[in-house]
């Protein structure tokens, strides 16, 4: 039996690991397009690119696993049927197929050399070397990217605006609410955050709103969202869900028996929550790839997790678990902890600096435990089932 990997982010070296912990002992190929060797992505808007790291490499011995590594090397379209996967450097069979492309940052048009994107390796180190004290920053977009390119920016000594679309921070990810308590991180920190404010244009030297206003800079990060990065699969049949991910099933399989997804590149059914989810965290990286590596082997595990993610943005640690439907009860728990409840049930949970709380908190979900709100709700009362 032959697994051939495409990706070589988190997922695809999860999984390849994964497959060799549960038993695996037949032929492994990770593929990955970029040429250096696996790296994991979050220290790259931290670490990385403060410079307190070179880089992030996994410290994985790959031969000692008989992992074959094909870095460098970038699928190019599939033959499903023939299960086989043609290369910029000649076709690859398989007899299972995983699918752990991640994930595109999306751009804007005509960007001149003076603007970076935060995705890659190169990506950072190039940003890296850009940011010096009294550098005129504008960040595009004040996500979870931008939050922490800014503050790393910041902590670098350069002058650092943030543009956001939206009315607030994190706008598309958490309740505005949430969003707009950390507008004071941003002022505390000394970076600018225009927000309800367009970019019209990038230009060397300049970002142009659509208002008429232009901020100097010279360096423009954009960090505006990013997509499955799947166009390589168009025409296979493998089928994508409307925002263009691998459309996986509940054992993360994509459409054939002998084909799976994960990670980034993929969303997957939810019983859970109710819905379809796509994830693009670290977290659904790891767990999905020990799920797929058990299926690949005969298992019929379903995936069903309880999403998790953590952002370092202005020396505070937010982090989430579970999905927020701004629709459920909320409720607050002291200053730091919010908590969404549904029919008594906990569904999410999101901290800022209360790692305890996030630990519990996403223990409960996990168990669907029934939670006492009034309780829940005293940050003196440890967070516990009814
Ligand atoms: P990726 O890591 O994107 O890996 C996919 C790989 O596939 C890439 O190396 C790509 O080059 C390769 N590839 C793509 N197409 C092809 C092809 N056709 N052929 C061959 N190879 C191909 N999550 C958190 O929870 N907390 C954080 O603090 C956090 N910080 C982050 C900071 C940054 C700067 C970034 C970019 C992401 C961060 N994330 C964070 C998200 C997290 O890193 C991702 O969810 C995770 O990397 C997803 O892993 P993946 O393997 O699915 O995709």
């Amino acid at each position: 039996m032959a697994v051939v990997i495409v990706g070589a982010g988190m997922a695809g070296v999860q999984t390849a690991v994964a497959l060799r912990e549960q038993g695996y002992t037949g032929s492994l190929t990770l593929l990955g397009a970029e040429p250096h060797p696996p790296y994991d992505r979050p220290p790259l808007s931290k670490d990385v690119l403060l410079g307190r790291a070179e880089h992030s490499r996994f410290e994985i011995d790959f031969d000692e696993l008989g992992i074959g590594l094909a870095l460098g090397r970038r699928a190019l379209s599939l033959d499903a049927e023939a299960r086989t996967i043609r290369t910029d450097a000649g076709d690859l069979g398989y007899e299972h197929l995983v699918l752990a492309t991640g994930a595109a940052p999306i751009t804007l048009p005509g960007l001149p050399a003076s603007a970076f994107l935060l995705r890659t390796q190169d990506d950072a180190l190039a940003l890296r070397a850009a940011l010096r004290p009294g550098t005129r920053v504008v960040v595009v977009g004040a996500g979870w990217i931008g939050a922490e390119a800014a503050t790393v920016a910041r902590q670098l000594g350069c002058e650092v605006t943030v543009v956001e679309a939206a009315g607030s921070p994190l706008a598309g990810a958490l309740p505005t609410e949430f969003g707009e308590r950390t507008r004071a991180w941003y002022a505390a920190a000394g970076a600018r955050l225009l927000t309800a404010s367009a970019v019209g244009g990038v230009t060397t030297g300049s970002v142009q709103l659509t208002d008429g206003r232009e901020l100097p800079a010279d360096v423009v990060v954009v960090g505006i969202g990013a997509r499955p990065d799947n166009a390589w699969l168009a025409g296979s049949g493998i089928p994508l869900d409307d925002r263009g991910a691998v459309r996986a099933d509940a054992r993360l399989r994509a459409g054939r028996d002998e084909v799976f997804a994960v990670g980034d590149c993929a969303s997957f059914p939810s019983a859970r929550y109710g819905r379809r989810l796509a994830v693009h965290h670290w977290d659904n990286a790891l767990q999905g790839a020990r799920v797929v590596a058990a299926n690949i082997l005969g298992g019929e595990l379903v995936y069903d997790p309880v999403p998790y993610f953590w952002s370092e943005q202005f020396d505070h640690m937010v982090q989430v678990a579970g999905v927020i439907d701004p629709a459920a009860e909320q409720v607050a728990r002291g200053e730091d902890t919010v908590l969404w409840l549904r029919k008594g049930r906990l569904e999410a949970v999101l901290t800022v600096d209360k790692p305890r709380d996030l630990a519990q908190g996403r223990k409960l979900i996990d168990a669907g435990a029934l939670i006492d709100p009034t309780k829940a709700a005293d940050p003196g009362i440890q967070l516990k089932a009814a």
